[in-house]
Order: C-alpha cells, then sequence, then structure tokens
C-alpha cells in the first residue's frame, strides 16, 4: 500500500519510518522494514499498526538496524492472510535480497509452481515472495549475475499484473533498485541523498525535488542520484517536478 526507500547519509530506518507514518493515511494492514546494516540485512515486519512494528523493534534492539540505506512498506493484503509471515518485505533463500512490493502479481501461481519444482521452498502466501527469490536467482547466475539493476529488469520482464517493487541485496549496500508498471513510483532528490517512495509525502519534509517514473520504469538510486531505463535497459525519459504544495 505504501513504500518508501532510502539512500543517504542519516539512519535509514528513522527516515523510514518516518516515510511511513506520513503514508499511513493510506490504511494498512501490516508494516515492515529492511535496512542495510554492516555486511547484511536487517529485517522486522508486524501485523497490525505501525506502533506493533515499532514495539518490535524496540523488543529487538535498534543497534542492529544501524546504517544510511533501507525501505519500509505498509501492506494491503490482496493475497495472503495479514499475518507478520506474510508481511513485507519479502526475502529469498539467502536472505540477502529483500522486496516490498504495492500491487497485484498476475502470474503468481505460475511463478511459484516454477520455484517449486527448482527446490525453492517459500515461506509466505504472498504474490511478492516469488519476485523476492525470482531477484535472487537472477543475481547469483546468468547474464545478469551480480547485477541488481539487470536482474530486476529480468524479473519485470516476467511479471503481470500492476506493482512497483523496491529491491535491495546485501552485496549492493549503496544502492535500491525500484520499479513500476501501472502502480505510483516517484524519486526524491536530496543532499546526498535520494529516497524512492510511493507518494511525495514519505519525503516531502526532506525534498521537494521530485521525478515522476513512467510506464515500465526501473530506477536505480545512489547518494549521488538515481538511473532510470525501461525494463529492456534502455535509457528512459522521465518528469522532473518540484513539489508546491504546503506541509
Ligand atoms: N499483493 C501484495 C500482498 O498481498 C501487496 C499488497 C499491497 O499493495 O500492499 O502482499
Amino acid at each position: 500500500c505504501g513504500i518508501v526507500g532510502y539512500v543517504g547519509h542519516r539512519a535509514a530506518l528513522d527516515v523510514v519510518l518516518d516515510g511511513l507514518r506520513r503514508l499511513e493515511y493510506r490504511g494498512y494492514d501490516s508494516a515492515g522494514v529492511a535496512v542495510l546494516a554492516g555486511e547484511g540485512l536487517a529485517v522486522e515486519r508486524k501485523a497490525g499498526r505501525l506502533a506493533n512494528l515499532e514495539a518490535r523493534l524496540d523488543e529487538v534492539g535498534r543497534d542492529g538496524f544501524a546504517g544510511t540505506a533501507g525501505m519500509g512498506h505498509t501492506r494491503w493484503a490482496t493475497h495472503g492472510a495479514p499475518v507478520d509471515r506474510n508481511s513485507h518485505p519479502h526475502r529469498d533463500t539467502t536472505g540477502r535480497v529483500a522486496v516490498v512490493h504495492n500491487g497485484i502479481i498476475e502470474n503468481f501461481a505460475a511463478l511459484r509452481a516454477e520455484l517449486e519444482a527448482a527446490g525453492v521452498e517459500l515461506v509466505s502466501d504472498t504474490d511478492t515472495e516469488t519476485a523476492a527469490h525470482l531477484v535472487g536467482l537472477a543475481y547469483t547466475s546468468g547474464e545478469t549475475a551480480g547485477d541488481l539493476p539487470a536482474s530486476v529488469r529480468a524479473v519485470c520482464r516476467r511479471l503481470e499484473g500492476a506493482f512497483t517493487l523496491v529491491v535491495t541485496h546485501a552485496d549492493q549496500p549503496d544502492l535500491i533498485v525500484a520499479a513500476r508498471r501501472s502502480s505510483p513510483l516517484v524519486v526524491g532528490l536530496g543532499e546526498g541523498e535520494t529516497f524512492v517512495a510511493s507518494d511525495v509525502a514519505a519525503f516531502i519534509e526532506h525534498t521537494r525535488e521530485a521525478v515522476e517514473l513512467g510506464q515500465d520504469q526501473v530506477v536505480t538510486i545512489t547518494r549521488e542520484g538515481y538511473d532510470v531505463t525501461d525494463f529492456a535497459g534502455e535509457a528512459a525519459p522521465v518528469k522532473p517536478f518540484t513539489v508546491n504544495w504546503d506541509l
């Protein structure tokens, strides 16, 4: 339902939780965060209000979430009950890839069957989890190996339906990749920090310089800026704009 991703110089967990709070008006049933912390990926997710997620973070301790890149999600369940296990982010079997998703992957049953036939054990009832495994596999072997944007593009070409996806990989702590088809995605450009979100409300307190992505586009954000392509990897046109609402 709501998505925010951040690569910058501040504590990503705080920026992401603030962003999710600003998207709360949209309604949701679960929430989760992932932070690129140290050599790995720290993930926590919880059914219910954001307050439940924050209580859970206090319980496990926030020390493991020290990092300046991360993402968060508020879920409005379409596939699978609103329980912790189905909350986003979803990971691949290595635990090094995390994906958050708004929308519906229409062909998820076929993708799930294909993954299961390949020996992948799925641990949620969501359509989203298939995307996490597919990105993990694309990143591990074949011509997209080691290239996260190329892996995400390859997976997007296989997905049917409407989706905004945000993807992180623990091997790539300085970038976040996001993609969209028939579901909103905007980039926010700050000084040494870059955001992606489903709605500018998520980052408007940090920057008003934004870029709207077009249909079937993939964006890679880093602290220095962003790069947009279509699903085939060709450079794609985008629409920069300045948000001029009053806060
Ligand atoms: N279809 C996904 C799910 O049910 C994403 C729902 C959403 O947009 O929040 O988990």
